[in-house]
């Protein structure tokens, strides 16, 4: 499974459509500072789910919608895209291809979709236990990650393993049964 595309619309500094395509092997972004490089994880960060809108260096959710420049109007809504590659089928579905995306409007209201069918947080969260990648997966190592990991607290350390082991899932649905 690999990330083979990103697309961003309305989100932080993304006035435009843009398609980023990925292929198998390393790609560098490189950019001045301030030019959107860190809105592009965040942006990934987003669609898999972050509900916090301080680990998207915002101070509310709305902040992620474009908010205008002194001669480009503000826009109504965000919304992103990742396009994953599943021919090995490392996640637990049929498609070979899936899209995860995400849309929230000014006034709130917010969408998540799996290859184009509205879904739920849940789904998508999901969907992404086991394997790295998720809001709380290792896939995104952002600043000062390295330096948590080491200094936090073994119950939080354990959580990583965890999802390395691949035993989150079963975790979880046994939160959810004891609940019921
Ligand atoms: P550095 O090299 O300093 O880390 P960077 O390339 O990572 O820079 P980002 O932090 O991704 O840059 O981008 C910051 C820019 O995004 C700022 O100019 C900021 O004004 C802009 N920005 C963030 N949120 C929005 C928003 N909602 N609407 C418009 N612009 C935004
Ligand atoms: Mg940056």
């Amino acid at each position: 499974m690999y990330l083979k595309s990103i697309e961003i619309h309305g989100f932080k500094s993304f006035a435009n459509k843009i398609v980023l395509d990925f292929h198998k092997g390393i790609t560098a972004i490189v950019g001045p500072n301030g030019s959107g490089k860190s809105n592009v994880s965040d942006a990934v960060r987003w669609v898999l789910g972050e509900q916090s809108a301080r680990q998207l260096r915002g101070a509310s959710m709305q902040d992620v919608i474009f908010a205008g420049t002194q001669n480009r109007k503000a826009l109504g809504y965000a919304y992103v895209a990742i396009t994953l590659d599943n021919s090995d089928q490392a996640l637990p579905v049929d498609y070979k291809e899936l899209t995860v995306a995400r849309r929230v409007y000014r006034s709130g209201e917010s969408e998540y979709l799996l290859n184009g069918t509205p879904c739920r947080l849940r789904d998508v969260n999901e969907l992404f236990f086991d394997t790295g990648i998720g809001k709380e997966g290792y896939s995104i190592i952002g600043q000062g990650q390295i330096e948590k990991i080491l200094s936090g607290k073994p119950e939080e350390r354990r959580e990583l393993f965890d999802e390395a082991v691949g035993i989150v899932k079963y975790k979880q649905r046994k939160k959810v049964t004891l609940k019921k």
